[in-house]
């Protein structure tokens, strides 16, 4: 049996770990790490932020998680040693024949001065959970959404957070008595797709939010409640929403794993400079946007390479690039970009308008994933 040690439990951790379980039950013990008990897919934590769904309506959790070669530990990584793939936890310490970093990418809300006391993040679960007591007591004035840093996960959500706040206000009638700003390093909110970002400019205007685009929150001053951004502009607000800065967690970084911030991987296998040792999703370099899509086909194609190693056989093709992203556009209505990043000369996207029947389709995305990562 080939002892595989995954660390990290989100959407490719998860994907992979299913995949193991379908492909290689016979071949491979595999022990998946993460240091939570549960697992929330990202955009729910949008649903829980504007109170659609409450914090323990969206876990997942890993105790669940029924496939006969997969053990779960619940247990935070302390240090990797790449070479000889030995893992130390707070519980324990692993040796592996073939050991997956999935450990996504970290949030640091203390590198942008100012945030921790004078707003608030929506890219973790519990920060989602304060904006959603907060909310419902927020009545005028300015509202903010920031990102604050160059790279981020899911380009879409912080336009989705933007047109979500909008009918959220809407709803509770005090929506003319407070303007929404959104503030985003990117030239256009979907850059690969000219048709989605049209698409998305237009619906912020018609719900008069503004946009700022290419521009990028520095700092906040919290007594006077002042945005500051990169290019010298400054904005006053009343409440602040931000996406935090993201960086690899210290320990992959503390490992020597990564150049330049994030893991390098040859983006054919996701194979890292060290013999045995894989990494896929957020935490590595890889040329295309941080997404769950994107993690989960990553290591999908992961799987094909190990089944290809392990059994014998030719390996797969390289990874594609191509995924599906969907775009809550308000009212209950969901947008989707069909998008293939790798395959061609250049990357193509098909924009699908916003409409329920999208919006079904992503719940049963959800819906899917669920069952086929935590059943048995
Ligand atoms: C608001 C929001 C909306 C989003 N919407 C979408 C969407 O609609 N579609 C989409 O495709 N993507 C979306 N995303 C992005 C998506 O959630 C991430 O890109 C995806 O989860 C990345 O997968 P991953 O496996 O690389 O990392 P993650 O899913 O982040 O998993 C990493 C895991 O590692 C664990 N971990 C980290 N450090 C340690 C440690 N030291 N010890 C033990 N465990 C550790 C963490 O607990 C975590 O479970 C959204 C994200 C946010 C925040």
């Amino acid at each position: 049996m080939t002892a595989l040690v995954i660390l990290g439990a989100g959407f490719g951790g998860l994907e992979l770990s299913a995949r193991l379980a379908e492909d290689l039950v016979d071949e491979v013990e595999v022990t998946l790490i993460d240091r939570s008990d549960s697992f929330v897919f990202g955009f729910a934590k949008l649903d829980v932020m504007f109170g659609h769904r409450s914090p323990d309506d969206v876990r997942l959790y890993y105790r669940d998680v029924a496939k006969p070669n997969v053990q779960f530990r619940q247990e935070t990584v302390r240090s990797i040693d790449p070479q000889a793939r030995q893992v130390v936890t707070d519980r324990a310490t692993y040796d592996a024949d073939i050991l997956v970093v999935a450990l996504g990418a970290d949030l640091d809300p203390y590198a942008t001065p100012g945030l921790v006391e004078g707003g608030h993040e929506f890219y973790s679960p519990e920060g989602a959970e304060r904006i959603a007591e907060l909310l419902p007591s927020f009545e005028a004035g300015v509202a903010v959404i920031g990102v604050l840093g160059p790279v981020f996960k899911c380009p879409p959500a912080p336009n989705e957070a933007a047109l979500m706040l909008h009918d959220h206000l809407t709803a509770r009638g005090v929506r003319d008595a407070v303007t929404i700003h959104l503030i985003n390093p990117l030239e256009s909110p979907i850059p690969v797709s000219e048709e989605t970002s049209a698409a998305i400019v237009s619906l912020l205007a018609e719900r008069g939010i503004e946009h700022w685009p290419s521009a990028h929150v520095q700092r906040l001053d919290p007594a006077a409640k002042v945005a500051h951004l990169a290019d010298g502009r400054s904005l006053p607000y009343d409440l602040f929403l931000g996406v935090p800065v993201h960086r690899a967690p210290a320990v992959v970084v503390d490992a020597g794993l990564t150049e330049d911030g994030w893991i390098p991987v040859d983006p054919a296998t996701f194979a890292t400079r060290f013999p045995g040792v894989y990494a896929v999703g957020d935490v590595t370099s890889a040329p295309v946007p941080r997404a769950g899509t994107i993690a989960e086909g990553e290591a999908a194609t992961l799987a094909d390479v190990l089944v290809a190693t392990l059994k014998g056989g030719s390996q797969p093709p390289p990874y594609s690039g191509a995924t599906i992203c969907y775009i809550e556009t308000g009212g209950g209505t969901v947008a989707k970009v069909d998008v293939d990043f790798l395959s061609g000369a250049r990357p193509t996207a098909l924009f699908t308008a916003p409409s329920a029947e999208v919006a079904e389709e992503k719940r049963r995305f959800g819906e899917v994933r669920a069952r086929r990562w935590f059943g048995g």
